[in-house]
C-alpha cells in the first residue's frame, strides 16, 4: 500500500472479535493512545487488526504456500483497510528459554564492550576472547553460562508429612497416583511414618535411588515398574535439555554462581585483560549507569569509533529506565516490562522509518517517576517518522499522546465502538468520554476516609536477597499493604523474602491459569456442568452429547475447534476447523435447544447474559463472582489460553472471594485497567480485606497506594543503590517523607 497517498490508517467496517462494524481513522506520524475499559476492543484494533495486518503485508513476500494458508488465517475481519504498513509490536512477553543471551547480547552494548577490549586491553586479543558464547573466551567450568544448576530437594518432599500424608510435593507423585503406587509397590518405606524420622538411608533411597525393576502382584496378575528415587527422576530428566531445567521443573533447582568464574562467564585468561582496572566480567556485572561512567573515562585513540557508539547504546537501556539492570543479565530473569524496554531501547538504535510501532502498556511495572523516560522514548520514535500506537491507562501517558481513541463504552458485546477520540483537548470536553472524566477530575477515585488498624504483624527477619539489605520488617495483619519503589529496588525480592519466610501466603499473580486448549471459563468456574445438565434435561439425553471434550465434540478437531499447522519459521498457525467452523460440536449436537437456543449460542454468552438466561441459582452465583472481578464481559466458552495477564489474576480473585484469614500478595494488579476498572478493584480489594485477610500488593498506581491502609516503601534507586527501606507508614505519612520518591506522588 502506497502510504504517501494515504497520509491516515483507515479501517472500514471493522468486525474484529467484538467490534461493531466501525470504521476508523487513525492519523499517522502521531504517538496515538488507545483507551477504554477491561474488554472494550482496543487491543482488538492495534494487535490483531492493525499489527497483524502490517506483518501480514510483510508475510506476502514469502512463498506461495504459506501465504495462502496465512492470507486465510490471518486476514483481520475489515471490510477495507487503508494506510497500514510494516508493524513492529514492542511486547512485554518475556524472552524465553536462552540463559546465553543477556541484555548485553540482546542490544548490541556487549559486542562494542568486546571490541573496546580487544582494541584497548594489553595483552592485545581477538574480540573472541571476550565472547562468553565462543570456546576461546568462555569459563570451562560452566561453558559461558555464569552459573550451575543445583537441586534443591527441600521443594521436593514436605518432611513434616508421610508419604501416605502426600510428602511428595511434586504434582506427579499425588497420593494414590501411578508414581506414589511404584514408592508403595517397593515396601521401602513405612508409609506413614514422616519423612523427618527417616534414617538417612531411607532418605537416600527415596531421593536418589538409580532406576530398578519392581514387581507387584495382586491375585494372579504380576505388574512391573521402574522404581527411580524422586530428585534422582527430575534431575535426570533436566539434564539432557542442555539450555538447563525446563520451566515447570525450574522450582526444583538453585542457581549458584559458578566455583570458577563466580559469574562472571569467562576464563581466567580473558578475565586478566583490564581497563581501569576492571576486566570485563566485573563491567558486564556492573548496574549501567555505574558502567556509563567507566566507558565515559576511557580515552585511547583505539577507542574513538566503538566508544561513542557503546555509550549510545548503554544511554538508550538508562533512558528507559534500565540503569539499574548490568549487561550480564540473563534475558530470562528479566519481567516483562524490563523485556518489554530492553526491546524499546534496541529499536530506538534502529533507523527504520514509516513503521507502525503497536505497544501494549509501556508503563507496566514502572514507578510514576519513571514515566517521563517513557514518553521522552517514545516521541523520539514519532520523530523518527514512525507512527506510535499505545495501549495504556497511565495518566501522563495518555495527556503526552497526539490522539487518543476511547474503545467502548463497556467490555465485550457492550464495548466494541468508538466512545471518542480527538486530541487531549477535544476528549476532556467530551461528555461521552469516561476517560475524560477522569483526566478532567468530573470522576475521581475517592480518597480513604480512615485507615484501618493492624490486626497483628508479620514478621520479616534480615532480609538479605539479592539487594536487600538486612531488612527487618513488620507487615500489619489484616488491612491493605501496598509495597512501592522504583523498578530494581528490590520490590520482587522482598517479596520472594515473604514466601520464603511463611510459606502459607497465597500469590495471585498474572500467570497463565492452564495453557489448555481444552479449558474453557465455563469449566473454571464450575457452571458447565449445569448448563450440560439444564440442556439434557430438556432434551431427555445423556449430558456427555453437550461437551465438546468427550461425544459432543466435533470428530474432525477433536473437539479443539481449530487446526495447528507448523509453518515452520512462523511458529504455530491456527486455522479454525472447516467441518465444525471452530464450534467445536458435531452439527447433530446443535438440533437440541435449551430456551431456544443451542450449546453453541449459550457458550457465546457473556457472564452477565449467562446471569439472567439461567433460572439457576448456583449458576448465578458464578456468575456474581465473576461480575464483581470486572469480567461481565467474558464469554463462557473463551478458553483460558487466550486470557490476559490481568484476566487470569481477576479469575483468581474470584475464586478466593469467599476465604477468609489468608495473607495474600498481588503483582500490580492494576495492570491493563482502566481508571473505572481500577475503582472497581479496589472496591473488591477492600471486601477482601473486610472479609479478614491481609491484602499485599505491589504497585505503582497511585490510586491504589493512596488508599491502601499502609505503605512500604523501598528504595531509593535500583540495583546496588536500592534496597533499603526508606519508609512506612500511612499513604499521609509516606506522603511527608523527603527521601521517598513515592510521597511525592502522596502529596496532594
Ligand atoms: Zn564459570
Ligand atoms: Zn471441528
Amino acid at each position: 500500500m502506497n502510504t504517501l497517498s494515504n497520509p491516515a490508517i483507515t479501517l472500514i467496517g471493522a468486525s474484529e472479535n467484538n467490534l461493531k462494524h466501525i470504521d476508523v481513522v487513525i492519523p499517522r506520524g502521531k504517538i496515538v493512545c488507545f483507551v477504554g475499559v477491561s474488554g472494550s476492543g482496543k487491543s482488538t484494533i492495534a494487535f490483531d487488526i492493525i499489527a497483524r495486518e502490517g506483518q501480514r503485508q510483510y508475510f506476502e513476500s514469502l512463498p506461495s504456500f504459506a501465504r495462502r494458508y496465512l492470507s486465510k488465517s490471518n486476514r483481520p475481519n475489515v471490510d477495507e483497510m487503508h494506510g497500514i504498513s510494516a508493524s513492529v509490536v514492542i511486547s512485554q512477553n518475556r524472552v524465553h528459554g536462552n540463559p546465553r543471551s543477556t541484555v548485553g547480547t540482546l542490544t548490541e552494548a556487549y559486542t562494542y564492550l568486546r571490541l573496546l577490549y580487544s582494541r584497548v586491553g594489553l595483552p592485545s586479543m581477538d574480540s573472541s576472547y571476550y565472547s562468553f558464547n565462543h570456546p576461546y573466551g568462555f569459563c570451562k567450568t560452566c561453558k559461558g553460562l555464569g552459573r550451575s544448576v543445583e537441586v534443591n530437594v527441600d521443594r521436593m518432599i514436605d518432611r513434616s508429612r508421610s508419604l501416605n500424608e502426600g510428602a511428595l510435593i511434586p504434582r506427579e507423585w499425588y497420593v494414590g497416583g501411578r508414581q506414589w503406587s511404584i514408592i508403595r509397590a517397593t515396601h521401602y518405606f513405612d508409609m506413614d511414618k514422616k519423612v523427618q524420622d527417616y534414617t538417612d538411608r531411607e532418605l537416600e533411597i527415596l531421593l536418589y535411588a538409580k532406576p530398578e525393576m519392581v514387581e507387584a502382584s495382586s491375585g494372579n496378575l504380576v505388574d512391573r515398574f521402574t522404581f527411580q528415587g524422586v530428585a534422582h527422576r527430575i534431575m535426570h530428566r533436566n539434564t539432557k535439555v542442555h539450555r538447563g531445567p525446563s520451566e515447570s521443573d525450574l522450582r526444583y533447582f538453585d542457581f549458584v554462581a559458578c566455583p570458577t568464574c563466580h559469574g562472571g562467564r569467562l576464563n581466567e585468561k580473558s578475565l586478566s585483560v583490564k581497563l581501569h582496572g576492571k576486566n570485563i566480567g566485573e563491567v558486564g556485572d556492573m548496574a549501567l549507569t555505574t558502567c556509563l561512567d567507566l566507558i565515559k573515562r576511557i580515552e585511547h585513540k583505539n577507542a574513538e569509533v566503538i566508544k561513542p557508539r557503546l555509550l549510545d547504546q548503554l544511554e538508550s537501556l538508562i533512558s528507559v529506565g534500565l540503569g539499574y539492570v548490568t549487561l550480564n543479565r540473563s534475558t530470562d530473569t528479566l519481567s516483562g516490562g524490563e523485556a518489554q524496554r530492553v526491546k524499546m531501547a534496541r529499536q530506538l538504535g534502529c533507523d527504520l522509518v514509516e513503521t507502525i510501532y503497536v505497544l501494549d502498556e509501556p508503563t507496566a511495572g514502572l514507578h510514576p517517576r519513571d514515566v517521563g523516560n517513557v514518553i521522552t522514548n517514545l516521541r523520539r520514535l514519532r520523530d523518527s517518522g514512525n507512527t506510535v500506537l499505545v495501549v495504556e491507562h497511565d495518566e501522563s501517558v495518555i495527556r503526552s499522546s497526539d490522539y487518543i481513541i476511547e474503545v467502548g463504552p463497556g467490555g465485550g458485546k457492550l464495548g466494541g465502538e468508538i466512545v471518542a477520540m480527538g486530541t487531549v483537548k477535544e476528549i476532556l470536553a467530551n461528555k461521552n468520554s469516561l476517560t475524560g472524566k477522569y483526566l478532567n477530575s468530573t470522576l475521581r477515585i475517592a480518597d480513604k476516609k480512615a485507615y484501618r488498624e493492624a490486626k497483628g504483624n508479620v514478621e520479616i527477619k534480615h532480609a538479605k536477597r539479592n539487594n536487600l539489605k538486612d531488612l527487618t520488617v513488620q507487615i500489619p495483619q489484616g488491612v491493605l499493604v501496598a509495597l512501592t519503589g522504583v523498578s530494581g529496588s528490590g520490590k520482587s525480592s522482598f517479596v520472594e523474602e515473604i514466601k520464603s519466610q511463611h510459606d502459607d501466603v497465597v500469590v495471585i499473580d498474572q500467570s497463565s491459569i492452564g495453557k489448555s486448549i481444552r479449558g474453557c471459563i465455563a469449566t473454571y468456574v464450575g457452571a458447565f456442568d449445569r448448563i450440560r445438565d439444564h440442556f439434557a434435561n430438556e432434551n431427555r439425553i445423556h449430558p456427555s452429547l453437550f461437551s465438546f471434550n468427550s461425544h459432543g465434540g466435533c470428530s474432525a478437531c477433536k473437539g479443539v475447534g481449530f487446526m495447528e499447522m507448523d509453518m515452520n519459521f512462523l511458529g504455530d498457525v491456527k486455522i479454525p476447523c472447516e467441518v465444525c467452523h471452530g464450534t467445536r460440536y458435531k452439527e447433530k449436537v446443535l438440533r437440541y435447544l435449551y430456551h431456544g437456543k443451542t450449546i453453541v449460542e449459550v457458550l457465546q454468552m457473556t457472564a452477565t447474559e449467562i446471569y439472567d438466561f439461567f433460572d439457576d441459582e448456583e449458576i448465578q452465583k458464578q456468575m456474581q463472582l465473576l461480575m464483581d472481578v470486572g469480567l461481565s464481559y467474558i464469554e463462557m466458552g473463551q478458553t483460558l489460553d487466550t486470557l490476559s495477564g490481568g484476566e487470569c489474576q481477576r479469575l483468581k480473585l474470584a475464586s478466593r472471594l469467599q476465604q477468609k484469614g489468608e495473607f495474600y500478595i498481588l503483582d500490580e494488579p492494576t495492570s491493563g485497567l482502566h481508571f473505572a476498572d481500577v475503582e472497581k478493584l479496589l472496591i473488591l480489594l477492600n471486601q477482601l480485606v473486610d472479609a479478614g485477610n491481609t491484602v499485599f500488593v505491589v504497585e505503582h498506581n497511585v490510586d491504589v497506594i493512596r488508599n491502601s491502609d499502609w505503605v512500604i516503601d523501598l528504595g531509593p534507586e535500583g540495583g546496588d543503590l536500592g534496597g533499603h527501606l526508606i519508609a512506612q507508614g500511612t499513604p499521609k505519612e509516606i506522603a511527608k517523607v523527603k527521601a521517598s520518591y513515592t510521597g511525592k506522588y502522596l502529596i496532594q
